[in-house]
């Protein structure tokens, strides 16, 4: 193996050269009720200014980084990576985390889920053409999977996608896509050959999402804000080379993406769930609860299981880190996290009564139905509860298959 053309030492000087250029170190704050946000949600609730402005921000941050060599340290130089073991990664994640910088929220799916999958199945030309700009924050992807009928039983997609010389013709609805309406591109699974079994007649592309043909919806969330679309594709020409994979080989790169879903939901579980929980905390002893020991035990409760998600949640990144695949472990880390989103949910339910659902204007009050009405959307989002216990009793416990109608 040859050695990095840099060593560790000379890289973290260099990243911390770039950083306290370019942003603000991070004071760590104690928090306590009453101050700070009076936000407490699952999923973003913001206008359309709003959001526009926070991809703006990401876009500028991520172009800043990239250009100084920080932003796609590990991928392949012949696609604008830098070609670094992923111990340089760990070090620059690790520093910035040191400093305020804009979120990245609205890249994630792109840089999660769609570069991988690009990585591993496009053809030369889309290689060259997107994964440089996804990294650098010139555009952002979104992910058109599920469909009105068609979200855990993903084989059945309806969309069709017809050749037509060098292009393929997209028709049909997609739904629930996150980050539509500011997304440049889309990986999108289409029907290519409706005689074919269900998972045998599936072909995978990249659409341009400014291309005639397409129309993104908002969806309103019962919370108020509008994170999610429905996207209609009416004759959308696709260029050939646009295609992921192999012709009627879409379900192959499905799991890819859906495994790096997982692994993107359910690694991030390591420090999640902990904001809240000390906010709980703060509500408890704002409200005089904390020595009731029902309360304490609930509490306690939850904070164990938060710990052990997290280690759980390490586990299967270290393995990941060590080059090896995700594996069902990132199931369970994405049941963790979901259960214990409920358990955060009921507990300040709990505490709160009636004071979660009428507001009184009382600050960190009201504010958790916006948390308690975003959890389910979690439990839905990248595999319901149900469809990953499944993979659990099927993939890791070794159960019987469920019966399955389909052919
Ligand atoms: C916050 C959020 C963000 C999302 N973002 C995206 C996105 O960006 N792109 C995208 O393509 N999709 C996205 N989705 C859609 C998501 O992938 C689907 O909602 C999900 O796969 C479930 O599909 P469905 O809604 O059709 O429900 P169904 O599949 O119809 O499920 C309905 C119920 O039946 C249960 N069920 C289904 N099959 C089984 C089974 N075999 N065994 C036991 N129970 C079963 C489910 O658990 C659920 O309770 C998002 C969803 C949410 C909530």
């Amino acid at each position: 193996m040859t050695s990095p053309p840099i060593s560790e030492e000379e890289f973290a000087a260099r990243a911390r050269h770039f950083l306290e250029a370019n942003a603000e170190k991070r004071v760590a704050r104690e928090t306590s009720f009453g101050e700070g946000p009076d936000e407490v949600s699952v999923l973003p609730e913001r206008t359309p200014e709003e959001d526009a402005a926070e991809v703006r921000a990401a876009k500028e941050w991520a172009a800043k980084v990239f250009d100084a060599g920080f932003g796609w340290i590990t991928g392949p130089p012949a696609y604008g990576g830098g070609g670094l073991p992923g111990s340089f990664q760990r070090i620059y994640s690790k520093l910035e985390a040191g400093y305020e910088t804009p979120s990245q929220a609205p890249r994630l799916i792109g840089l999660g889920m769609i570069a991988p999958t690009i990585l591993a199945h496009g053809t030369e030309a889309a290689k060259k053409a997107y994964l440089r700009k996804l990294w650098r924050g010139d555009i952002i992807a979104c992910q058109l999977f599920s469909e009105p009928s068609h979200g855990s039983d993903l084989a059945g997609v309806q969309t069709r996608a017809i050749k037509d010389g060098e292009e393929w013709v997209l028709s049909g609805q997609k739904v629930w896509t996150s980050g539509a309406q500011y997304s440049q591109i889309g990986e999108i699974i289409c029907r290519t050959d409706p005689e074919a079994p269900k998972h045998k007649g599936l072909s995978m592309f990249i659409v341009d999402m400014e291309a005639p043909g397409v129309e993104v919806r908002p969806l309103r969330q019962m919370t108020g804000g509008a994170s999610f679309n429905e996207v209609f594709l009416e004759e959308v020409r696709v260029p050939a080379d646009h295609l992921l994979g192999e012709e009627n080989g879409g379900w192959t790169v499905a799991l890819t993406t859906l495994m790096n879903e997982r692994a993107a939901i359910g690694g991030g579980g390591a420090g999640a769930g902990v904001g809240p929980a000390h906010r709980l905390l703060d509500l408890m002893r704002h409200l005089g609860l904390q020595e009731d020991p029902l309360l304490r035990q609930e509490y306690a409760d939850l904070w164990v299981n938060l710990q052990v998600a997290r280690w759980n949640s390490e586990r299967a990144l270290s393995k990941m880190r060590a080059g090896q695949l995700p594996g069902p472990e990132l199931s369970t880390a994405k049941l963790s996290l979901t259960e214990n989103m409920r358990r955060t949910a009921e507990l300040a339910a709990r505490l709160l009564g009636p004071r979660i659902i009428a507001d009184t204007g009382e600050w960190g009050t009201y504010a958790w139905s916006k948390y308690l009405l975003g959890v389910p959307g979690m439990r839905i989002a990248g595999g319901t509860d149900e469809v990953m216990r499944n993979i659990v009793a099927e993939r890791v416990l070794g159960l019987p298959k469920e019966p399955s109608a389909s052919k």
